[in-house]
């Protein structure tokens, strides 16, 4: 049976508006508070305010714009109602004599008191005693209408108390209020309440909201991890007869040029520990640019290949693919280890060799791209999948790779229903900031490398005004005659990929002639995104090798770029980019040990300063070096978007709670979620369902 929906159906529809409890979630946007008449002589200017008046005079006034002019007196004083759109039916209503109720924002100059397009009604009438929502709504959904399916979907959906029983709510100064009271509350406020409890969702109905949004949160998280328990992976043991010393891992170790970290030691060990373990790992390896994530990687695929399984490492751009190849060929082959490489641009011949490598098991490491997930790839054994940038790469794109290790070796396991998945480690250099590893990131486990390589020297950050570019071009000239090289990377300009490369490539241009000199010859490169695979990886190479001085960049070596005889970076339009991006930027400086700096320049365009946002921000990058306290600045400025990239599109992102402000309600949640799950399962489940269900729905839709 089809039913057919009327327009503003298929409008809530379209707000996901399709439960009831989605209707008694709907939250008002601000309110409005019609439950009072102000005489005009109380007025303030720019109030928002409801008077009754009788109509003076109305006319039609033709003047540089045709308007109409209406007059109306409430015993107190006048004011001027004014309309540059009208039909002849307001005329009407709006006649000599007609007793109006008038709602809108009054402004008071020397002329007298005027109303831009008020909302009117005919006077008298009783006036509510509960403020008034304003709803989100889309076109074509008056408000009227939503108010009024809000309030039928609040008086039908089930608001029974959920965790009514659980004993850690007691002590909350929210616990006397219940879903459906705090609800209740928040669609019809009564008038007494102090408005700015409710903008700023302080209100205890509004903390009970937000206790309810994130235990749910924290429910699913917890179901999904207690559900990965549940599989088996193949336990990474290193082989009987293997003495600790001859282990792959070990003589890795021993032929590197540098000594662990301790936090490298503590997290290899982390894995190593849970690599050994017949349940899939799934954990988020976060660290600083330069922090070394890399040689963990190394180390945890050196545990699973001498446990005779494979170990894939995807990358999201094949600039950054070749660099973990070349790194690892370089570190693994010595040992006997064979490595193959995947890259979408490949030639089909090349490709078919890897894709035999890979088959037989003959190349125990699989590096590359996107290429790595493609149906045609099959692995004789994968145990371990290491996903570098973890943030770039969609839910469906992980779920692929986890799905590369074939059930189809070992039938026998498949058909008990013991098929197993590999071990999934994910690497960020974007920190992460606690409250948002609580919460989006509550199903994983965290490893954290809070602590560089020794060695390293702090990077000056300074902010420069791009009309002082000429120093700035005297600086590079200094740093190449020291025998280092600079990177300048150009403006990100969201709307426009074409601009961003004219812009690249003028400034490339200007860099070269700017640096051109008789007797010294200077390289000035140039790499951008729509370059072909084949030319950037010659120019990185030329880079890398130190032949080229300078490299001009869109923000292509945004990630792992490693060059550590690089001593300055120079990012122009630096107020157009986000935090936790600059300092990716800068960490591809300060690698080595020579002196490292970081210029941002900054343009102001036509206005005489910059704003004082983008001022704060850009302040904070040249007053820490902490990427997490970089992190937790931009989650303050800009929300958990920007973390969450791909994975937001598998999670409901919070509506009602806010990570930055919210942190004892989210401890709570984070705390009580196991709680209820052991003790109150069946509550749990409808809990979730609640929150989360009709998010599920609306997709499927
Ligand atoms: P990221 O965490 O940003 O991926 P990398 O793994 O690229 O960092 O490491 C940055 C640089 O530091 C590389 O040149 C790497 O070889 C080097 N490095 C890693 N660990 C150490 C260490 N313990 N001591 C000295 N240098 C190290
Ligand atoms: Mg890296």
């Amino acid at each position: 049976m089809v039913i057919a929906l009327s327009y503003p159906q298929k409008a809530l529809h379209k707000l996901g508006l399709v439960r009831d409890i989605d209707l008694a979630l709907h939250i008002p946007l601000r309110y409005e508070d019609e439950t009072h008449i102000t005489p005009l002589r109380d007025a303030r200017d720019g109030e928002l305010l409801q008077l009754e008046a009788t109509v003076t005079r109305s006319q039609i006034s033709l003047g540089a714009r045709r308007q109409l002019l209406v007059t109306v007196n409430d015993g107190s004083d006048s004011c001027v109602l004014r309309f540059f759109t009208f039909y002849a039916s307001m005329q009407k209503a709006l006649a000599l004599g007609a007793h109006l109720r008038i709602r809108g924002e009054i402004k008071g100059g020397n002329m007298g008191w005027t109303m831009m397009h008020p909302s009117f009604q005919a006077a008298g009438g009783e006036l509510p005693t509960a403020l008034t929502p304003v709803y989100p709504t889309v076109a074509g959904l008056p408000q009227a209408y939503l108010r009024k399916a809000v309030l039928s979907g609040l008086a039908r959906a089930d608001l029974s108390d959920t965790f009514a029983a659980m004993a850690s709510i007691r002590s909350m100064r929210w616990a006397q209020w219940g879903l459906r009271e705090a609800l209740s509350f928040l669609h019809q406020p009564d008038s007494e309440v102090s408005l700015a409890s409710l903008q700023d969702r302080s209100h205890p109905a509004w903390q009970r909201l937000k206790a309810e949004e994130l235990l749910a949160q924290q429910l699913s998280q917890l179901q999904a991890k207690r559900g990965r328990a549940a599989l088996q992976a193949p336990p990474l043991l290193p082989p009987p007869h293997a003495e600790v010393e001859q282990g792959l891992a070990q003589r890795l170790l021993t032929a590197l040029p540098f000594a662990l970290t301790a936090a490298q030691r503590r997290v290899s060990a982390e894995i190593a520990l849970e690599l050994a373990r017949p349940v899939p790992m799934h954990r988020l390896l976060q660290g600083d640019v330069g922090s070394g994530k890399t040689v963990v990687a190394a180390l945890a695929a050196a545990l699973c290949i001498d446990a005779g399984w494979q170990c894939a490492l995807m990358a999201p751009t094949e600039i950054l693919a070749q660099q973990h190849f070349s790194k690892l060929v370089a570190w693994l082959e010595p040992l006997g280890i064979r490595t193959a490489w995947l890259t979408g641009s490949q030639k089909a011949k090349d490709r078919r060799a890897m894709l035999t490598l890979i088959a037989s098991g003959e190349a125990a490491l699989v590096v590359g791209t996107h290429a790595v997930i493609q149906d045609k790839v099959q692995f004789r054994n994968l145990a371990l999948a290491i996903i570098d940038e973890q943030h770039r790469f969609g839910v469906a794109q992980r779920l692929a790779l986890r799905n590369k290790m074939n059930p189809s070796v070992e039938p026998s396991l498949a058909a008990a229903g013991l098929a197993r998945e590999p071990h999934l480690l994910m690497m960020t250099a974007t920190p992460i900031p606690r409250t948002l590893a609580m919460s989006y990131y509550a199903d994983l486990e965290v490893s954290t490398l809070d602590e560089l390589p020794p060695g390293r020297t702090p990077i000056v950050t300074k902010l420069v005004h791009d009309g002082r570019r000429d120093q700035v071009i005297e600086r590079i000239r200094a740093q190449i005659a020291q025998g280092r090289q600079v990177y300048w990377v150009c403006p990100l300009i969201e709307e426009s990929e074409s601009l961003d490369l004219a812009n690249a490539t003028q400034t490339h241009a200007d860099l070269s002639a700017a640096l051109h000199h008789p007797s010294v010859p200077v390289m000035v490169g140039l790499l951008h995104s729509r370059m072909p695979p084949a030319e950037k990886k010659a120019v990185m190479a030329l880079f890398s090798a130190g032949q080229m001085q300078v490299l001009v960049s869109t923000t292509v070596i945004e990630v792992g770029v490693d060059v550590p005889n690089a001593s300055l970076m120079v990012v122009e339009h630096a107020e157009r980019f986000g935090l936790s991006q600059l300092h990716q930027l800068r960490g591809r400086v300060g690698r080595g040990a020579a002196a490292s700096a970081c210029v941002l320049l900054y343009s102001t365009g036509d206005a005489p300063r910059l704003g004082e946002t983008a001022r704060a921000r850009l302040k904070a990058m040249a007053e820490t070096a902490d990427g997490f306290e970089i992190a937790r600045r931009d989650l303050e400025i800009r929300g958990p978007g920007e973390f969450l990239g791909a994975r937001q599109s598998g999670a409901a992102l919070l509506r009602f709670a806010d990570l930055s402000t919210d942190t004892a309600l989210l401890e709570w949640a984070r705390e009580s979620a196991p709680k209820m799950l052991d003790q109150y399962p069946e509550l749990a489940r409808r809990h979730i369902d609640r929150w989360l269900g009709g998010k599920a729905e609306f997709l499927k839709a």
